[in-house]
Parts: C-alpha cells; sequence; structure tokens
C-alpha cells in the first residue's frame, strides 16, 4: 500500500490481502503510522476501543498491576483485581450478578452454551441441546460460537466439523415492504422463533441466542420494540435460556450500559468483550443469575476455564476501564453522541440516494446501500461496495467497519462507531469524510 509495508514481518498472515501501512502509537480516537500519517478512528478498531487509546489512568492502572504480578492461576488463588472487577460489573448487571472471566468474544460465547447446557443437564433436561440463532448473526470464529454463526460464508468451509444450529431469520424488518405496521412485523419475526422450536421439538431446545442491536453480520440492526418482550415470552413458554450476545453492543456502546437495557427483555445469560477490555487487554466474561448458576455448581463445577480466565492483568485495566467510563459519564456521552451521529447520517441519506437506511442506538450506527431505496433492492455484490466506502475513507484517514455475509436479505452495509469519548466536533468530522468517501464512490461506480 506504501513505503511502510516493506516494514511488515514476512511471516504474518491476516485475512486481508491490502498492506497496511505499520502502526506507531494512538491516542484518544487517533492513530498515527510510522509514516507520520494520522488517522481517526470512526469504528474503534472493529467497534472494541470504547474508551479509546492510551488513557493514562489505564495505563498506570496495568503498570501497578504489573509490578505486583501479571499472573496467578485462578486453581492456586484468588486474585484482587478479578474479585473487585466482578463486583464493580455485577453492581452494573443487577440480578446477572454471577461473572466468569474469559480472554475473548467468541469464548464468552461459547462459554454461555456451556453453562447453558450445564444447566439443561444439572436441572434434568438432558435432551436439551440445540441453540437457535439468528441469520445473518456473528457469534465468533471457534467452532462454538462459529455454530450459532449465520453466516454461510463462515460456515459452509467448516460444517462437516461441527454441527451447525437452526436459525431464523434476523428481524430486518425495515425491508419488508407489506400492509403491517413496523410493531406487528416485530412480533412477526419474534413469531418465527416459536414456529422453529415447534419444528424442532421443544424439548430438544437448550436456547435461543441474540445480539439485542445486531452487529458485525447485520450492521447495527435494532428490531422494532415488540420484538424483544415476545422473544422473551416465547423462550419462556417452552423453558428456553435467552442468550443475549453483548459482546458489540455491551459495555456503554448503545448509550446504555447493554444493548438489552433499551427494552425490558431480562436475558438469562450474556456474553461481554471488546468494551470491557477496550483494546488494552484481551478479556471477555459471561453473567448469569445465581438461579443458573447454582444448579452447576452443585453438580461439581463449571466445565470451562481456560489457563488465562481471570488473568489479573486484564482484570486489573478492566476495573480501571469501568472506573474511566464512570469518571468522564461515557455511557451518557455515547446517548448523546450517538443521536448526533444518527443525525448527521440521515444528512447524508437525504443527498446519497443508495443510502436506504440510517439505524443504531447510540455510538453503534450504520447506514445500509441499496440500488433503490424504495425497493430496497441490494446493489450487485460484483460492485464491492462497502469495500469500496472502506477504501476511500481509509485514503483519506478514516477507520470505518463492515463485513459481507452469506445468508440473510439485506445489502451492503457501513458502520460507524467512534470510542465513546468522541466529541461532536470529531462526529461532525468523521460524518464530513464518510460523505466525501460516499461521493467518490458514487462517481466511481456511476451511483
Ligand atoms: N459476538 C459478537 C456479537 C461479536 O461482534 C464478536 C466479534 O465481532 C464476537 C462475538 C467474537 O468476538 P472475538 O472476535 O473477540 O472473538
Amino acid at each position: 500500500m506504501d513505503q511502510q509495508s516493506a516494514h511488515r514481518p514476512s511471516n504474518l498472515f491476516y485475512l486481508s490481502r491490502l498492506r497496511r501501512p505499520v502502526v506507531d502509537r494512538a491516542e484518544g480516537i487517533y492513530l498515527w503510522t510510522k509514516d507520520g500519517r494520522r488517522f481517526i478512528d470512526g469504528s474503534s478498531g472493529p467497534i472494541a476501543v470504547n474508551l479509546g487509546y492510551s488513557n493514562p489512568a489505564v495505563i498506570e492502572a496495568m503498570k501497578r498491576q504489573m509490578e505486583r504480578t501479571t499472573f496467578a492461576y485462578r486453581l492456586h488463588f484468588e486474585n484482587e483485581p478479578a474479585e473487585e472487577l466482578a463486583t464493580a460489573l455485577a453492581e452494573k448487571l443487577g440480578y446477572l450478578d454471577r461473572i466468569f472471566f474469559v480472554s475473548g468474544g467468541s469464548e464468552a460465547v461459547e462459554s454461555c452454551i456451556k453453562l447453558a447446557r450445564q444447566w439443561a443437564v444439572a436441572t434434568g433436561q438432558p435432551g436439551r441441546w440445540k441453540v437457535i440463532a439468528r441469520m445473518p448473526s456473528y457469534h465468533g470464529g471457534t467452532y462454538g460460537s462459529l455454530a450459532v454463526t449465520g453466516d454461510g460464508l463462515l460456515t459452509d468451509t467448516f460444517s462437516d466439523q461441527m454441527r451447525v444450529m437452526p436459525t431464523v431469520p434476523a428481524p430486518t424488518a425495515y425491508r419488508d415492504r407489506d400492509n403491517l405496521s413496523l410493531e406487528e412485523r416485530g412480533l412477526r419475526y419474534a413469531d418465527m422463533l416459536e414456529e422453529r422450536i415447534l419444528a424442532e421439538g421443544p424439548e430438544t431446545v437448550l436456547a435461543f441466542i441474540m445480539e439485542p442491536i445486531g452487529g458485525a453480520a447485520t450492521g447495527a440492526l435494532v428490531a422494532p420494540d415488540s420484538y424483544y418482550g415476545r422473544i422473551r415470552q416465547i423462550c419462556d413458554r417452552y423453558g428456553i435460556l435467552l442468550i443475549h450476545d453483548e459482546v458489540m453492543s455491551g459495555v456503554g456502546r448503545t448509550g446504555k450500559f447493554l444493548g438489552g437495557d433499551h427494552w425490558n427483555c431480562r436475558p438469562d445469560i450474556i456474553s461481554l468483550s471488546k468494551g470491557i477490555g477496550s483494546g488494552y487487554v484481551p478479556l471477555g466474561a459471561l453473567a448469569a443469575p445465581e438461579r443458573i448458576v447454582k444448579p452447576v455448581l452443585d453438580m461439581g463445577g463449571f466445565q470451562h476455564g481456560h489457563t488465562y480466565a481471570g488473568n489479573p492483568l486484564a482484570c486489573a485495566a478492566g476495573l480501571a476501564i469501568l472506573q474511566e467510563m464512570d469518571r468522564l459519564d461515557l455511557v451518557d456521552n455515547a446517548a448523546k453522541m450517538g443521536d448526533l451521529l444518527l443525525e448527521e447520517l440521515g444528512g447524508l441519506a437525504k443527498r446519497f440516494p443508495f443510502i436506504g437506511d440510517v439505524r443504531g442506538k447510540g455510538l453503534m450506527a450504520a447506514i445500509e446501500l441499496v440500488a433503490d431505496s424504495q425497493t430496497m433492492q441490494p446493489l450487485p455484490a460484483s460492485y464491492h461496495t462497502n469495500q469500496k466506502i472502506l477504501d476511500r475513507a481509509y485514503e483519506r484517514g478514516l477507520i470505518l467497519y463492515s463485513r459481507r455475509v452469506k445468508g440473510g436479505v439485506q445489502g451492503d452495509y457501513v458502520m460507524v462507531a467512534p470510542p465513546l469519548i468522541v466529541t461532536a466536533d470529531e462526529v461532525r468530522e468523521i460524518v464530513s469524510i464518510l460523505g466525501d468517501s460516499l461521493e467518490a464512490v458514487a462517481r466511481e461506480l456511476d451511483l
């Protein structure tokens, strides 16, 4: 991509064919490369760096912990940072007050599924094993989390080596052109879960997993309000656990501590990651109420736990991140800046007719690109519209996020999700560069 790519170690391999410039340092919502270019991070990396880069208090807390110990195996010792972080998280999570730490998002999802399964066995329901998921969706790249990921591009290659779980359509109700109101469509999508449960045999279904606000596969997908409560009712009707994957939507991202907090949906188990480590450390967690955890502990304990679970350095960073989020009132800032972001993106939609939808909550927002905003017909995949927008923005020093998914009905999306410390001027700067990038792509593709 430029001369700096010569510095790239030749034994690394990545998904991207592009050679990227070498990063030098990062601060706030900016990163600088070795050749002195500045990038504004409009997507918090992969929607992870909620606190922004190089927060001095977090770095200080990590240094302090490093001087004490970076590791003490959890089966040999308790450690204070893990205890304190669990207490601080539990205070924010209310009834979901039993916490288990892991090292990332995929593992968090896997551990949620394993806890659910062990709960079923412990409560005399060993016939329950299916976890219904949504198509499209993203829950991770390890086999257990991939099995509930609704993306044929990822599962097709690996399906012989795992049991891909049943899916229901993700609630892309905003696309449907019918005589139903949006709320009626929300109920319709939720009722598809009940139909799937009945088709599978309710006694075989263990859980339903969903991202309360869809992320990597759907681009800030918010279901109609009616969807959330109905999903809870259906799960209750059949004794099925509701797992919320809050890896992307959690930790203040959407203007509430959890994405699901915008509705009254009371999940049984949640996964967290991204924001709790905020790019400082690999960290994830599951949280569940005592009524789920107790039978599992009574039966001999949770059969999960990797070497780095509850690592003291990771947890010390996690604790400082939560404290900084509180001190800087970042959940509130995410709500306020999110409103501004959606308003500004709405302005772009007026300028560019190929923006079919602007959506999201707080600082988890997206635009969807379509051939026709009346019919919501997607643009041809061969245009690679989302990648072109990402590239044009990157050339202009703005980082955005998108993925292509196989399955589902939606078109290309581009997510805008800067760190929660973003200011109003920075939101406007991000949207202005995005506007220039869209202009360039419109010329290139003659949209
Ligand atoms: N779950 C959701 C909702 C995600 O968005 C992601 C990552 O994008 C994951 C799970 C997997 O997290 P990780 O990449 O940390 O394994």
